[in-house]
């Protein structure tokens, strides 16, 4: 294995135990994938975080819809949702699921969150849709969170969680960690009375002002 591939490897294990102890996810809930040329490298199914190794990550070929991988475990029962916005989306390097309790809160009443803050603009646009329900695992779920991402980089899923994409695996981080602030204190906004809501026009002023922004010079 070369040494830029291991490193991606230790990351996304990494980045796994670090969702599970900020509190952005817990169990083996929640998955990662990250683009590696032509593949797409995925935590394997139904692992403990702690159990997992650079080695255990399963590497799956982004150009075939069967899943073909190499690894010692099953990629994610999620692989197909991770696959499709890899190849949907060339500027993302970086997928993150996770059931993160606010994200979920909102998720289990299937409400998308609305321009209660500017930061909803972290996420391209006026608001983070929730994606209709079907089965974990599923062609059907993938093809919602694809419709619910468009023209965004994160939505919910009804009754399950959330979903990230970033240009690297760090700014999918950081995104995931927003998206989770942003999903509490939208629901905590709405047991005093409902937040009241930016236009579309400070919307697109808080975009522009977004474009770049965290993204370090090359
Ligand atoms: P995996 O353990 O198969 O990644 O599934 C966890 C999950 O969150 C399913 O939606
Ligand atoms: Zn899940």
């Amino acid at each position: 294995m070369m040494d830029e591939e291991r490193l991606l490897r230790t990351e996304i294990v990494a980045r796994c135990r670090e969702m599970n102890a900020n509190g952005l996810n817990q169990g083996t809930s929640g998955n990662i994938s990250a683009r590696w040329g032509g593949r797409m490298l995925v935590t394997p199914s139904a692992t403990p975080y702690d159990a997992m190794t650079p080695e255990s990550i399963a590497s799956v070929v982004l150009e075939d819809a069967g899943g073909a991988y190499d690894g010692p475990l099953r990629p994610s029962t999620e692989w197909r949702f991770h696959r499709a916005l890899l190849c949907a989306r060339a500027e993302a390097g970086a997928v993150i699921h996770t059931h993160a309790p606010w994200c979920t809160t909102l998720a289990v009443a299937r409400r998308a969150i609305p321009a209660c803050h500017y930061m909803v603009a972290a996420f391209g646009g006026n608001d983070v849709r929730c994606a209709g329900y079907a089965r974990y695992g599923t062609e059907a779920l993938s093809d919602l969170v694809l419709e619910a991402m468009e023209g965004r980089t994160a939505c919910l899923m009804a009754n399950h969680g959330m979903i990230v994409i970033g240009e690297t695996l760090e700014r999918a981080m950081w995104r995931a960690v927003e998206l989770e602030t942003l999903a509490r204190q939208y629901c905590q906004s709405l047991t005093i009375g409902g937040p009241v809501l930016l236009s579309d026009a400070e919307i697109e002023d808080a975009l522009s002002a977004f474009a770049g922004y965290g993204l370090r010079k090359a």
